[in-house]
């Protein structure tokens, strides 16, 4: 029985066949060839071989979902009939004298910048559907095999290399039943989009993963990191009775989480959730969440080949909010960059992309996206409780010109009489060492501060949160992490400020106690973790959570703090 270990990212049991992912993104180079009519055989080819994938598709989907599900494989299979796609390819290859390759690219692109220009929803559908189907003629003529996660039709754990937010954010939740990946860190936003699917994660694997042949079966434990690649009939047992126990644990803590979490001695905190879309603010809420902590809009600019404008940003927004009625829904300004590259905003490569034009750098280089982005939330929040939060802040002055920037859209949405949200509450992400060290300082220009662990950890420890051969070491439980967190509270209840925490610190049950000890105001985390969240807080008094947290902070090595949390108290 092989067992591989990797870092742990999501927690729960998961067990079943493997289902591994090779996204193929085939680079797409732009030829003159001589002869046209060679490569219109090329494309005959994968055109018939395309459609064969397609019924294959089809029948498969019809059997194990439905029939109206199975519609849209015929959708894709028309397009290769389809005078106004295939037709177009083959009169590029001819007329143009280019390369089968550049010929679907070129038409295909085409195409979905006309759909998308059209404002409606049906044919926004269309533009999607036109990219896939055009994915897998580019694939099929890269000579790759390949697969997509949309194929999946019985339920596997995948494996691959890394995924992207947007593999885990469309993926089919019944279709998987946990993700294991070679590369990435415990708070690369792959493992934090996969806790907020609930689905057990583990990440760091190592390329292992990868050689696993696809008969192989695994129990896969998102809590500790360890992968067991056919286990024997007994381990199979164990861990199918552990996590039926965790399943039974989820459930009871689910059903006091609409209720609110008030320490034995009647201190009452706010459990918030971080969201990245519409699909996990109903999550959310289900949950029991009490507001939105984190709304990370970078993730509706993802999965999508244009920018979205200001109207459709308000739209997006003004429907999140909708959800949370009058609870408060934090949104947090574009924060792309880092491991959230979005490919049509033409960000320049960069040698050290989370040290680089990140978050607030980059709105505010890009004065015109950001006042969009302004415009949409102020207006959105127009009798709604929404609250604004820039990311990254690194100094004063850097947060003077984002306030700056939140001034005018105001005075321009005025001007024009539009309406909007009257005084929000404006505050900052403090994930920068030099913005915790300067707390006391940007306290009295903000209305709250929000911890965000992830970055905290990695920058205060220089290590990657995405490399799994560092990404341990960015430990937000580490002593010097610690110590900012501490500091931060303090500086802004000096100030009369109130200080949540969005990192991913916020949701794990080691840290509850200290951060409640320390005073934290807010907990904002993924949505699944708040009914254990709130069950544990119940059990606590403020009193032992302070002493708790004094002995922790007294620590001076993340193995002492480990393990001192790890022992019941
Ligand atoms: C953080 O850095 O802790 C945070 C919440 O932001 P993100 O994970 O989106 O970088
Ligand atoms: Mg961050």
């Amino acid at each position: 029985m092989q067992k591989l270990q990797g870092i742990p990212a999501s927690s729960g049991i998961a067990i079943g066949p493997i289902f591994i992912y090779q996204p193929v993104t085939p680079i797409v180079e732009r030829r003159t060839i001589a002869d046209p009519a060679a490569e219109l055989a090329r494309l005959e080819a994968v055109i018939v071989t395309a459609g064969h994938e397609l019924e294959a598709l089809k029948i498969k989907t019809q059997a194990a979902v439905g029939t109206e599900e199975a519609q849209i494989f015929e959708v894709h299979r028309m397009f290769l009939e389809d005078a106004a796609f295939a037709g177009e390819i083959k009169e590029a290859i001819e007329t143009g004298k280019i390369n089968a390759e550049a010929a679907v690219s070129q038409t295909v692109t085409a195409l979905v910048e006309q759909f998308e220009a059209l404002d409606d929803d049906y044919f926004r559908q269309r533009a999607a559907d036109i990219k896939d189907v055009g994915q897998r003629l580019l694939r099929l003529l890269s000579g790759a095999g390949g697969s997509s996660l949309a194929e999946l039709t019985t339920p596997a754990i995948i494996l691959a290399a890394d995924l992207t937010p947007s593999d885990t954010a469309t993926v089919d939740r019944e279709m998987v039943l946990g993700f294991g990946t070679a590369t990435g860190g415990a708070t690369s936003h792959t493992a934090i989009l996969s806790r907020s699917l609930g689905i057990p994660a583990v990440v760091g694997l190592g390329p292992a993963a990868l050689d696993l042949a696809p008969t192989d079966q695994l129990i896969l434990d998102g809590g500790s990191g360890e992968v067991w690649v056919n286990p024997d009939p007994a381990t199979i047992t164990a861990f199918e009775q552990r996590r039926q126990a965790q399943l039974q644990d989820q459930a009871e803590a689910l059903r006091h989480a609409h209720q609110p979490a008030i320490t034995t001695d009647g201190r009452q905190v706010e459990i918030a959730a971080n969201i990245g879309s519409l699909a996990d603010a109903k999550h959310a809420i289900e949950m029991g969440a009490e507001g939105v902590g984190l709304l990370r809009t970078e993730f509706l600019f993802l999965e999508r080949s244009t920018l979205p404008g200001e109207e459709e940003q308000y739209q997006v927004l003004r429907t999140i909010a909708d959800v949370f009625q009058q609870r408060p829904l934090i949104v947090r300004t574009l924060d792309a960059g880092g491991d959230k590259q979005i490919p049509y905003l033409d960000m320049p490569a960069e040698q050290n992309p989370f040290l680089g034009r990140r978050a607030i750098r980059l709105t505010l280089a890009e004065p015109q996206l950001f006042q969009a982005q302004l415009r949409a939330i102020l207006r959105a929040g127009h009798e709604r409780n929404i609250k604004i939060m820039f990311p990254m802040i690194s100094s004063l002055s850097e947060l003077r010109q984002a306030r700056a920037q939140l001034d005018q859209a105001q005075a321009a949405l005025a001007a024009a009489q539009i309406p909007q949200a009257e005084s929000p509450e404006v505050g900052i992400m403090v994930e920068i060492p030099s913005a915790a060290i300067m707390a006391d300082a940007l306290a009295p220009l903000v209305d709250f501060f929000s911890i965000g662990t992830n970055d905290l950890a990695q920058y205060t420890l220089a290590a990657d949160r995405t490399n799994p051969l560092v990404a341990p070491l960015a430990d937000p439980l580490h002593p010097a992490v610690l110590r900012l967190i501490r500091q931060v509270i303090e500086a802004g209840h000096a100030h009369g400020k109130w200080v949540g925490m969005c990192g991913e610190l916020a949701g794990n049950p080691l840290a509850v106690p200290v951060l409640l000890g320390l005073g934290l105001d807010e907990f904002s985390m993924t949505a699944s973790a708040i009914p254990a969240a709130k069950a544990l807080i119940r059990t606590l008094s403020v009193p032992q959570a302070q002493q708790l947290a004094h002995t922790c902070l007294q620590l001076t090595d993340l193995a002492e703090v480990q393990q001192f949390l790890s022992q019941p108290f």
